[in-house]
């Protein structure tokens, strides 16, 4: 069976405290093993990242930029055998995994343009022979902790910007999927990154928290659920490391009764079943508003029942979905099925019954569709990460807007509407981080920034984008003279000139 070790110091190390299954959820046949960091292999990494920061810091921007212009080529060339690695152990379909690539692919072309993002601060004279300026530089090692539901676009969310910075980076990807994050150390390697630069530790909370309690980490970039995301923040700001960590969601998709409603139903289908709900930026919730409930939920319950739900890697056609990643998230997403139907919500479409053909020990579940759900039940407020859309009745557009602020959540929110007042004024009201109009799923592109609000974000700055750039690194200000003529004697008062 394929062993999946850690990548230190431009090698693959298989050796840890002890190893795990990783289990193809199409089949739930084990397809490899991954070894777990033990303390003294997760200190041998972050030694070796502290090692190789200051050469590397010290190299140009400019040459550092072309390490990430060659990494994007190879990714490109590579993009079919990640995504077939990526569907094997997440099970999401292949064209989805083939895009969660292009995603962070996107990430890498805006890391390419980093001495331009790297240009600092100059003022001329702010005194008399003084001028001033300002320099972005790295912070040194940095960690990036990630969750299984995107193993190749989540991690280049993070490490792209924090290395075309001048930082080190260790990755701890999910342990649920790990293999993908060997490959795309391989590829760095190929590209030029020199060894120690870029490292991955497969491995669980042990792991995490001695990267966490280790002073010689700089930061710390989390993405995961928000119980950990909380952990993770409050125990990095302890130790002192500058924290970004990003939580769950619970995304609400409004529809106003002048929507164009196909429109609707197809952007709901995709962004509620679309990687069978583990995406953070999934539609868990669709808001009608008014009239518009009864022949949304007619439509919905036509196209939820017709999902095509089978192995991601199955071609011709492809699926719309494939499995859930484990057999405990199954278990956790089905007893929420059962919760809604406790607490009374009408259960339109029960994905349960689905019969998925040759599905064996596969984790599957077709898409589940709840009507006539209300804000206090379970499967409202908590995020279920699974194909089940719950619709929430409202009587008109403000208690749609109060139903968003009222949840623990803050990720994403859309609206669809034909109505410019109604869209402008959604997006300067809604109570979350990134919105759509008329876009379903409004994950914002490399170069801008992306993160949410309330429960959904713990830390300041968001990921890539400049917000990316100002997390990895640390503003120096430096105010220089270079006195002409005759020499001053000392000053006791704050020069005011
Ligand atoms: P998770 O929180 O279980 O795991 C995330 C990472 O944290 C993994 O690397 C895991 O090994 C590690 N980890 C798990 N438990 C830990 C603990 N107790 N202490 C220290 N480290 C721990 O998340 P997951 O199940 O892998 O991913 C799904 C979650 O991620 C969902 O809640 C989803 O909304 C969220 N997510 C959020 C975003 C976002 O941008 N906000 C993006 C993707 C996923």
């Amino acid at each position: 069976m394929n062993e999946i070790g850690h990548f230190i110091n431009g090698k693959i190390v298989a050796d840890g405290s002890h190893s795990q299954d990783i289990t193809d959820p199409a089949t739930g046949d084990a397809v490899a093993r991954v070894f777990l960091a033990d303390p003294m292999i997760t200190r041998e990494a972050i030694s070796i990242a502290e090692q190789a920061f200051p050469a590397w810091a010290a190299i140009t921007p400019l040459r550092r930029s072309r390490v990430m212009f060659r990494f994007k080529d190879l990714l490109e060339r590579h993009q079919d055998m990640l995504a077939r690695m990526i569907s094997r152990e997440h099970g999401k379909v292949f064209s989805d995994a083939r895009a969660e690539i292009t995603r962070g692919l996107e990430v890498v072309e805006f890391a390419c343009g980093i001495p331009h993002l790297l240009k600092g601060e100059y003022s001329e004279e702010v005194g008399s022979n003084v001028d001033s300026f300002s320099v972005k530089q790295p912070l040194g090692v940095c960690v990036g902790i990630t969750p299984f539901n995107f193993p190749a676009m989540v991690p280049m969310w993070m490490f792209p910007i924090a290395l075309a910075c001048g930082n080190s980076f260790i990755l701890k990807p999910s342990e649920k999927d790990p293999g993908v994050s060997l490959k795309i150390a391989e590829l760095l390697q190929e590209a030029g990154l020199p060894d120690g630069v870029f490292n991955v530790l497969q491995g669980d909370k042990d792991c995490v928290d001695i990267l966490l309690a280790d002073e010689r980490v700089a930061a710390v970039s989390f993405v995961g659920s928000t119980p950990v995301a909380e952990y993770i923040y409050r125990r990095s700001s302890e130790t002192g490391k500058r924290v970004q960590a990003l939580g769950g969601a619970k995304n609400h998709l409004v529809v106003m009764p002048d929507a164009d409603l196909s429109d609707t139903v197809d952007g709901l289908m995709g962004s509620a079943f679309g990687a069978a709900g583990e995406r953070c930026m999934a539609i868990s919730v669709a808001v009608a508003v008014g009239s518009v409930a009864d022949d949304l939920v007619v439509r919905l319950k036509a196209k939820v029942g017709e999902l095509r739900v089978g192995p991601g890697l199955d071609v011709s056609p492809e699926n719309d979905m494939g499995p859930l990643i484990s057999k405990e998230h199954l278990d956790k997403v089905t007893a929420y099925v059962q919760t809604g139907v406790a607490e009374g919500a009408e259960l339109v479409v029960d994905g349960r019954d689905k019969v998925v053909e040759g599905a064996g020990k596969g984790f599957f579940l077709g898409g589940c569709l709840f009507d006539k759900v209300t804000a206090e039940m379970q499967i409202y407020q908590e995020e279920i990460f699974g194909p089940v859309l719950v619709v929430v009745r409202v009587p008109d557009y403000r208690a749609a807007v109060d139903l968003v602020a009222g949840h623990q959540f803050g990720n994403g929110a859309a609206i669809f509407t034909r109505d410019g007042d109604t869209a402008r004024a959604f997006a300067k009201e809604v109570t979350c981080g990134m919105v759509g109009v008329n876009v379903p799923i409004p994950v914002p592109m490399a170069f801008h920034s992306f993160g949410g609000w309330k429960k959904s974000k713990f830390g300041v700055l968001n990921m890539h984008g400049q917000d990316g750039v100002r997390f990895y690194t640390r503003l120096k200000t430096v105010t220089a003279r270079w006195p002409k003529g005759e020499r001053q004697s000392s000053g006791f008062v704050m020069p005011t000139n």
